[in-house]
């Protein structure tokens, strides 16, 4: 490890850890540089962004994170401002077209309360409920432990159950994946909450919020009137969400932007003289083992809760436990992007985009929703493609996560539909199944031979249509073993034969059949797997594995995420390996030594007519005793164990979510045929859920920002899940910060 540098230590500006560079760690980070701070984000991907994901490619563009964003809070504006972004924003066409599956198919949603109660959208009695809403709500019972109630529960005794079945339920469902009853209404929804202490009604306590609001609206001044115009709804970048958090990054610089640098441990020192440099963040990339330090002043976390309750934090010298933060539930969810030919797509509707009330899987539909991206965004795809974004999963559908995983062999699980990877050290397949044909001649140089004393055998070889290139050896019965230096015939048993019943020669058939079968991408030759790091959540199935493999000679190894690993290399290599597990080293030191036996193959050719005895039959067997005849190979046809060809195979779950997502987008828009391309991307911790027991969660937090001075945390873990409450959770925590390190010392320790 190495330890900050004199020069770290006497540099007189203010310097600012800040942990993660998804979107609130950069503006926050941006905030405080603009305020003239140094600042070292740490990242501990290879890319900045976090959940802002944006995809270039054969002339599409795509979000397999957030895909829209809105202006609710100033900071947002205030950033964009700043950014010089206003250009690049692109607002959807039509916004306001927006969709609710009812009855299985897409129905328009009203887009305002008069329009609601005008429309067929909803029944004539739950509409009676909304407009007698300011006299009927019913006001929760005594009892009802008010911080606990649901976001279901809130909206029931304000507008009866359809409302949440084909209003909220979608709704929560389409922005974070969650469902209304797991959900705390005051964490998801605090305005609504506030707003019903304050009025009681809902309805009445916006009328009143509303018109109040343009109270203030005629006092404001010129400057916040011109802010308020830009506040239109949802909207993106031109190139998609990412060129915001590609714009942040270019304002922070390549220095102060910390890439594969996972931070592992914090250590706060104060020894009550200095209010600087009390911190000393310790980072390392994924698969390194020697770790970096530097010293700053304060620290701002945004790394999710899950990620920091790994990390190890110190103060003064004594570990910092967090066991005090309660379990925080993640949502899964998996974003499929598939294009459509116009054509083939009967009935396309212009507009954002389709949400799935839970209770339409009666249906058969299994989605959360879809985006029409290309149709709001024309630009994502050539002019004779639509662009449609897909979300599956959520806490509604935590079952379809699990449905993909499940390990066999590679070609099985080809077979069976899931994308696979296969990594090989070398730059063949067919490990110890080895034939070359050269100069005329076949021979082996691993196995000779192979039986089909397994079932999975033989039905390997009718499914690859192995049969005709069988090849069975003459006279196999015929062996002989050396008895005082010479060939004596082995009397044959009839049972053993029937089992062993040999097949032969070019054995590397076998392998070659099998990699054409899986294909070209597939299998990645020449990709040794260095490291594995496993970091289930135990909530997700998906992608808890990352799987790190470099050529020999290289030092740049390449990871790839997966759901599971089947692992067939050879257990000396496999204790090379870097194994972790949710971040702590797993030391395979158990394993006790295996023995490895060396062998080699030497293939003679003879003229026929120079070998005076042949004989006739499968080959010799030499005893050890017979060493003392001057005898020393092992036999002339040596035939090992059935050798498996592949090292390592990686699974993704592809197939299954395309069949889910092409099922429902032919059902609502009349898509015909197959999807000219489908990609995938799954989040096995997409959103934390902010659920009932929310509140522990948000009083952790403020307890280890108390317990540590200069630590502050901001994210979606706090005050919001969306992109707008991010930005804005970052910057406050920016401003914190400042107004921390510029206090007098004394009052800093004060605070202590
Ligand atoms: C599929 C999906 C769709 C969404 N759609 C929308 C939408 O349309 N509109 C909207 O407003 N919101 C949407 N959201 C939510 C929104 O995108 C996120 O809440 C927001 O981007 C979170 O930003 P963040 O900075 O708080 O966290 P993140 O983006 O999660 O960033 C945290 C960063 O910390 C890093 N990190 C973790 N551990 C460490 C460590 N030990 N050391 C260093 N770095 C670490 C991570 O790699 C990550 O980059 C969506 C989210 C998802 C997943």
């Amino acid at each position: 490890m190495s330890s900050p540098t004199k020069q770290d230590q006497q540099s007189s500006v203010k310097r600012v850890a800040v942990v993660g560079a998804g979107v609130s760690g950069l503006a926050a980070a941006y905030k405080l540089k603009s305020h003239g701070f140094d600042v070292a984000v740490f990242e501990a991907e290879g890319r900045a962004g976090g959940k802002l994901r944006s995809v270039s490619r054969d002339g599409l563009i795509w979000d397999e994170g957030a895909n829209t964003m809105t202006e609710s809070e100033t900071e947002v504006q205030t950033l964009l401002d700043n950014l010089g972004l206003r250009e690049k924003q692109q607002f959807p066409i039509s916004q306001t077209k927006r969709y609710i599956v009812r009855n299985g198919m897409p129905v328009l949603l009203p887009t305002n309360p008069i329009a609601l109660i005008t429309s067929n959208f909803l029944s004539a009695q739950s509409k009676l409920l909304i407009i007698l809403e300011p006299f009927l709500w019913k006001k929760k019972g005594v009892s009802d432990d008010d911080t606990q109630e649901s976001v279901g529960g809130f909206f029931q005794r304000h507008f009866g159950p359809e409302v949440v079945d084909y209003l909220i339920d979608p709704f929560v469902a389409g922005t974070s994946g969650g469902d209304p009853e797991s959900l705390s209404m005051r964490h998801s929804f605090p305005d609504l909450w506030n707003m019903e202490k304050r009025f009681g009604s809902v309805i009445s306590g916006a009328i009143k919020s509303k018109l109040s609001a343009k109270k203030e609206k005629s006092g404001q001044t010129k400057g916040s009137v011109e802010k308020g115009k830009h506040q239109r709804g949802s909207f993106s970048f031109h190139g998609g969400m990412q060129t915001l958090t590609d714009t942040l990054c270019n304002e922070l610089g390549k220095d102060e932007l910390k890439l594969n640098s996972t931070v592992l441990s914090l250590s706060y020192s104060h020894d009550g003289k200095s209010a600087f440099e009390n911190w000393s963040v310790s980072s390392a990339a994924k698969d390194d083992k020697h770790s970096q330090s530097l010293s700053v002043d304060a620290v701002v976390m945004t790394a999710p809760l899950c990620n920091v309750k790994e990390m190890n934090i110190t103060k003064r010298g004594t570990l910092f436990p967090l066991d005090f933060f309660p379990e925080v539930t993640y949502i899964p969810l998996s974003v499929i992007i598939t294009t459509f030919k116009k054509e083939d797509v009967k009935r396309p509707l212009e507009g954002f985009g389709v949400l799935v009330p839970s209770k339409e899987q009666k249906n058969g539909l299994k989605t959360l929703g879809t985006l029409f991206s290309s149709m709001m965004f024309p630009d994502r795809a050539p002019s004779d493609l639509h662009l449609y974004t897909t979300f599956v999963g959520g806490s509604r559908n935590k079952e379809l996560a699990k449905a993909s995983t499940g390990l066999a062999a590679a070609y099985k699980l080809k077979s069976h539909g899931f994308d696979v990877a296969v990594f090989e050290a070398e730059g063949r397949a067919g490990g110890k199944l080895r034939s070359v044909s050269r100069d005329d001649l076949i021979w082996d140089e691993g196995a000779n031979l192979m039986t089909e004393s397994e079932t999975e055998v033989q039905t390997l070889l009718d499914n690859l249509g192995l049969r005709e290139k069988q090849q069975f050896p003459i006279s196999q019965t015929k062996r002989y073993i050396v008895r005082n230096g010479t060939p004596v015939l082995l009397p044959t048993n009839p049972i053993a034969l029937i089992k062993s019943n040999f097949l032969s020669a070019q054995s590397k058939t076998l392998t070659d059949t099998l990699c054409n079968q899986l294909g070209k991408d597939e299998l990645k030759l020449n990709s040794k797997v260095l490291s594995l790091s496993y970091s289930h959540d135990g909530k997700s199935a998906f992608e808890n594995w990352s799987v790190s493999s470099a050529t020999k000679d290289d030092k740049h190894s390449q990871s790839l995420s997966v759901d599971g690993v089947v692992m067939t290399a050879p257990l000396c290599n496999v204790k090379e390996m870097n194994i972790t597990k949710r971040g702590t080293l797993f030391p395979l030191d158990f394993f006790p030594e295996v023995t490895y036996v060396p062998v080699s193959v030497i293939i003679t050719t003879f003229k026929k007519e120079d070998v005076k005895r042949p004989l006739e039959g499968f080959g010799v067997l030499v005893p050890s005793k017979e060493q003392k005849n001057g005898l020393k190979i092992l036999g002339n046809a040596w035939h090992g164990p059935i050798v498996h060809q592949v090292t390592c195979i990686f699974i993704l779950p592809l197939d299954e979510l395309k069949k889910i997502v092409t099922s429902d987008i032919r059902h609502w828009l009349g898509a015909e045929g197959e999807p000219t391309s489908v990609n995938h991307y799954h989040w096995s911790k997409a959103c934390p859920l902010y659920g009932h027991n929310y509140d522990s969660v948000i009083e952790a937090i403020e307890k280890m920002e108390k317990n540590l001075p200069g630590f502050f945390y901001a994210g979606n873990h706090r005050g919001g899940l969306s992109v707008d409450n991010a930005i804005a959770s970052g910057c406050k925590a920016a401003e914190l910060v400042i107004a921390y390190l510029e206090s007098p010392p004394d009052e800093k320790t004060r605070q202590e």
